[in-house]
């Protein structure tokens, strides 16, 4: 499970006096939340919430997902990608060559 860094809110708000500093929502593992030991890459459905529109798969800070959970994501976007269930590219460039 992923562990994190212990700092409350008061602490962070005291270390500049006056201005309020953007403290970010933690964000959890929905993986791990889920209880899921494996990745199913037979769904598209899935894994399209964890690869941006150009198809990439999303950095772990951007999703939240754990260091263990995200190294089965990219394996099972990598996997769903050989089987076409995913794109490598977005459409419009499969379509236009990206040059046009
Ligand atoms: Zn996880």
């Amino acid at each position: 499970m992923a562990r994190r860094k212990v700092t409350s809110k008061s602490q962070k708000a005291k270390a500049r006096k006056g201005a309020r500093r953007y403290i970010p929502k933690r964000k959890v593992c929905s993986f791990c939340v889920a209880k899921a030991e494996d990745i199913d890459y037979k769904d598209p459905s899935l894994l399209r919430r964890y690869i941006s529109d150009r198809g990439k798969i999303l950095p772990r800070r951007r999703t939240g997902t754990c260091a263990k959970h995200q190294r089965a994501l990219a394996m099972a976007v990598k996997r769903a990608r050989h089987l076409a269930l995913l794109p490598f590219t977005p459409a419009h460039i499969r379509k236009t060559g990206g040059l046009v």
